[in-house]
């Protein structure tokens, strides 16, 4: 099967890893600082936070962020559900914000009518957390002023968009939001197995994360409610976690992104080569924005299913059953049995519904071969066409 999604894990990787399996810390050692520093380099920010998902780091940005009981978090529907999940685990409530059709993202028009709506009702959203669709930035200068015309702070899920850049400036250098969110899961640009990072040009939302991922623990005398006893000395100041990422993870992380540019390059190259060879196909491809130069974390094509004579179902698993692991990205995240029961309904972002209907990621990695390619651009026009 090919799969849609894979790591490329290399000689240098593994070598990263047992050198710090040798080393005297596998956790809480020297790599995970030097890895958070390496890629808040790499991005122009000031500070990185490396926790054990992005999952995790979602959750403690809306905590650095006081998201809490009575708030309101709005994000896309067209998301992984953790985009949503962690304003559910601060005690905060979540809404949608239907997608734009052409680029998948949040869509700017649709969060200016809900925001004037919201307004007039008083019930404004705290944070807005934009989802990077497939690796391509949202419209962040546009949301960014519509962050300071409202009064809400920003998340950018950019999960999918490491080393994807905006306004030529690279994704998670902090330039239009608060706090930007990466992913090191396998599928993702790189990984650390599982991994996120918080990254942040405040450094009180970085020391609060920094706190959280740990216990709300400090060691820093300034934060503690009395003098230190000595030390050992450390105070439990707020209820953290223990969101913390191990040295073993973050040697594979720091070595992985020394080929972070080459991945999103090869990832770019083959994405382009589909385009052109799709052309042709009854498929419509996501819009590229310009500005922005996506991370090509995935391929989404949606089938104009009036011009072919079998279902996205069964078209979908004519391709799984010749060994082509399509997936599809996402179900809208207020449909989830889940979110349903919170009282969402079928019908609530038409845009989301209509690509879910639609939608098909076909396989996309740097270690894709182009035979490989071939075959499921070939085996995809039978299934369209035949
Ligand atoms: C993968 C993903 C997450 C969660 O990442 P983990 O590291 O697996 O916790 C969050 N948001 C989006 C958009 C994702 O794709």
């Amino acid at each position: 099967m090919i799969p849609y999604g894979k790591q490329d894990v290399d000689q240098s990787d593994i070598h990263a890893v047992v050198s710090v399996l040798k080393s005297d810390f596998i956790t809480q050692g020297p790599v995970v600082p030097a890895f958070e520093r390496a890629l808040a380099d790499f991005c122009g920010t000031a500070h990185a936070v490396a926790v054990n998902s992005a999952t995790s780091a979602l959750h403690i940005a809306c905590k650095a962020l006081d998201v809490g009981i009575g708030d309101m978090v709005w994000t896309s529907p067209v998301t992984f559900v953790a985009s949503a999940n962690c304003a559910l685990y601060c005690g905060a409530s979540v809404d949608f914000v239907d997608i734009d059709p052409g680029t998948l993202n949040l869509s700017v028009e649709c969060l200016t009518a809900k925001l004037e709506l919201a307004e007039r009702s008083g019930q404004l959203p705290k944070v807005v957390i934009p989802v990077h669709f497939a690796g391509q930035s949202c419209e962040m200068e546009a949301i960014s002023k519509l962050a300071r015309r409202y009064g809400f702070r920003i998340i950018e899920d950019a999960s999918h968009a490491i080393g994807g850049r905006y306004q030529e400036g690279l994704i998670g250098n902090g330039r239009f939001s608060d706090i930007t969110v990466f992913s090191f899961h396998p599928v993702k640009i790189i990984t650390t197995g599982e991994g996120g990072m918080a990254l942040t040009n405040d450094p009180a939302l970085a020391n609060r994360m920094q706190r959280l991922r740990s216990h709300g623990i400090t060691r820093d005398e300034c934060e503690m409610t009395a003098a230190s006893d000595g030390p050992w000395y450390y105070q439990q100041i707020e209820l953290g976690y223990n969101y913390r990422m191990t040295d073993i993870q973050a040697a594979l992380g720091l070595s992985q992104s020394k080929r972070l540019k080459q991945f999103v390059e090869r990832r770019n190259e083959l994405a382009l080569r589909y385009d052109r060879l799709l052309a042709g196909l009854p498929v419509t491809l996501q819009t590229l924005s310009s500005g922005c130069y996506s991370a090509r974390h995935l391929y989404v094509v949606r089938l104009q299913l009036e011009r072919i004579g079998r279902s996205r179902r069964d078209a979908f698993e004519a391709m799984r059953q010749r060994n082509i692991g399509v997936n599809l990205h996402y179900l809208p995240v207020y449909l989830q049995p889940f979110y349903s029961a919170m009282g969402f309904r079928q019908g609530y972002c038409v845009e989301a519904e209509r690509y879910y209907a639609e939608a098909i990621s076909l396989p996309l990695y740097p270690g894709l071969t182009e035979e490989e390619q071939d075959y499921v651009i070939e085996n995809l026009r039978e299934v369209l066409t035949a």
